[in-house]
């Protein structure tokens, strides 16, 4: 059998007085944690760092500025000796022993009465994770993992649970009774689904369970940014709705990658649409997406980039408004600001362009038509979607309305993905470099802007070019 040594428990900390003796980055640590909490937090030091001070200034806490005195640690209900000096919070924890007061001494793991755990908190829910100090990494591996799972509003579901337990009591006086109609409620292997539904669907269910109506089973859906391939540049909204979705309708720009974040028991639902080919209607996909709403299940909407960025997404909140299934939207990021992170230059500069377009190659009629007076200004800045089919046109209508040919454009295709390119190229190059590179897309084409590493990596004869995966091996 093993044992665990510390015995994980919650401490009442409101309006009991917590001293903190230190100023430095281990009592700055200690406090990010307290400052969560309604103690009433006495910091001892001479010293303190800045972010210290800024909550003493806020009145946050109490700042005596002075060294620890005996006298210190009366009143006192817990204890953090957390100066930079080790030794001495193990002499603190020594001392503070003998008043029986439990005490945390930074650094000194032998020297604790109790540690702190890694925390996710969604108050009044919270998760303690800990290792016993074995493996902080790990657990703040799981306290990461944790938080991108469970959605923001956790907490307003524990409290409107709190609020409905009344009348549950009514009906099951019997506790076993109680806890069989919750685990009814929450139970199952769709706990992280449930929770990712609005809290006022919570209430709906359980009043409608209570009342012994059948469960009213409306779908929702949510349309969901993937952003540009790489998992990591995922929102935690994001994952947490491929985590709960039973359906995931996808389109063709999205990547595997992203897809392997959703909920493995989910429908998957391909419904990319592939330039220049006959492919699927707008009208099919958005009866796919309400169908699915309408028989009650949780549907996300996986497109590429930002949702709202060339996606059509108006159409299918359209059909969902008529179709009255509740939605929602979450943003992602976009391929532009992945291709101008790539390049590590800013979109917008003061003095240069206070505006950027974002601009389609395509459009419903084919070529798109823009303001080409404007876009040939030496100041204006794009970044053009769906531009690589478009490109000669795009130069011809540049070229027409007077854009210099040596107008510099950074074509960066399968932003953040391992198979990510980059090329510096000029208006007059544009169609042929991007045969020359075998540029097929996705890519964006960023107009006016040049890779800020453009310096380290001319290539002979050429602008700058960085192809992954970089030859390394
Ligand atoms: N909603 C998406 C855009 C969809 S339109 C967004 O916000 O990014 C499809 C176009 O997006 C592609 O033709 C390409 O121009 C661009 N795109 C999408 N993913 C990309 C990526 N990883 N790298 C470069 N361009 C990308």
């Amino acid at each position: 059998m093993s044992y665990i040594r510390y015995l994980p428990i919650y401490f009442d900390l409101k309006d009991k007085r917590v001293l903190i003796i230190g100023g430095g980055a281990p009592a700055e640590a200690k406090l990010r944690t307290l400052l969560k909490t309604e103690a009433r937090l006495t910091v001892v030091a001479p010293y303190v760092s800045d972010e210290i001070a800024h909550w003493r200034d806020q009145a946050r806490l109490e700042h005596i500025a002075r060294d620890f005195k005996d006298d210190d640690l009366k009143g006192i209900t817990l204890l953090y000796a957390a100066t930079d000096d080790p030794v001495q919070n193990a002499k603190l924890a020594a001392l503070a022993r003998t008043h029986n007061i439990p005490t945390n001494a930074a650094d000194q793991k032998d020297a604790c009465d109790f540690i702190t755990p890694a925390l996710v908190e969604r108050s009044p829910v919270s998760i303690a994770i800990g290792t016993e100090g074995c493996a902080p990494g790990l657990a703040r591996a799981i306290k990461n993992d944790l938080e991108s799972r469970l959605p923001k509003h956790l907490g307003a579901y524990a409290r409107s649970v709190n609020a409905l337990r009344k009348s549950v009591a009514s009906k099951f006086p019997s506790l076993s009774d109680r806890q069989h109609f919750w685990a009814g409620i929450f139970g199952g292997t769709e706990l992280w689904q449930r929770l990712r539904w609005p809290v006022e669907a919570l209430t709906q269910r359980v009043e409608a369970e209570l009342s012994q109506e059948d469960v009213q089973k409306g779908g929702h859906v949510s349309l969901v940014g993937a952003g540009p391939g790489n998992p990591d540049l995922l929102t935690f909204c994001a994952r947490s709705a491929l985590h709960s979705a039973d359906v995931i309708i996808y389109d063709r720009l999205v990547s595997d990658a992203v897809l392997d974040i959703g909920r493995r028991e989910a429908e998957y639902i391909y419904v990319g649409k592939t330039p220049g080919k006959p492919s699927i209607k707008q009208e099919a996909i958005n009866e796919i997406i309400t169908q699915h709403g309408l028989k009650g299940r949780r549907v996300v909407r996986l497109k590429s980039g930002d949702p709202l960025v060339f996606g059509r997404a108006d159409e299918e909140i359209a059909a969902l408004i008529k179709a009255g299934i509740s939605y929602d939207i979450v943003p992602g990021i976009t391929a532009a600001a992945a291709a101008a992170a790539e390049i590590g230059t800013s979109l917008t500069r003061r003095g240069r362009n206070q505006a950027i377009s974002l601009l389609t190659g395509h459009d419903a009629k084919g070529f798109a038509d823009h303001d080409w007076k404007t876009l040939a200004t030496d100041g204006a800045r794009a970044a053009v979607y769906m531009g690589v089919g478009a490109a000669r046109f795009i130069q011809g209508r540049l070229l027409l309305f007077g854009a210099s040919p040596k107008r510099t454009i950074t074509i960066v295709e399968n932003a953040s993905r391992p198979t990510q390119k980059i090329i510096k190229t000029s208006l007059e190059n544009l169609p042929r470099d991007i045969e020359a590179y075998d540029i097929k897309g996705p890519a964006i084409l960023l107009i006016g802007y040049r890779p800020n590493h453009d310096a380290d990596h001319k290539e002979e004869g050429k602008g700058y070019v960085s192809v992954r995966p970089e030859t390394g091996s």
